[in-house]
């Protein structure tokens, strides 16, 4: 049976979760990240891209605006709240720019 063809897309959001998995998934289990997700989340609680769009769509994400690096994982001034189809979006769109 042949392989799917994979769109660039695709790859290069695979390569991304590759990278992302090895270097900041312990990130993302820390007390910390919850807590100030949680918090963040309850501050801007509508996705914010939607929102631009009139659209009133709850946030389930928080995205790095630019990219998460060891010392901005807590910067409330990068983050943006994201619903789950934008953050997925938007992060795909962030890796093929590089
Ligand atoms: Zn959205």
């Amino acid at each position: 049976m042949p392989h799917k063809l994979k769109t660039h897309t695709q790859l290069q959001y695979e390569k991304h979760k590759k990278v992302y998995a090895n270097t900041s998934n312990k990130f993302y289990q820390t007390r910390e990240w919850k807590d100030f997700r949680k918090f963040f989340l309850s501050m801007n609680p509508l996705c914010q891209i939607c929102k631009e769009a009139n659209r009133i769509v709850p946030a389930t994400d928080v995205h790095h605006v630019g990219g998460r690096t060891p010392s901005n994982g807590l910067d409330s001034s990068i983050c943006q709240s994201l619903c789950h189809s934008c953050h997925s979006r938007i992060t795909a769109t962030e890796m093929q720019r590089g």
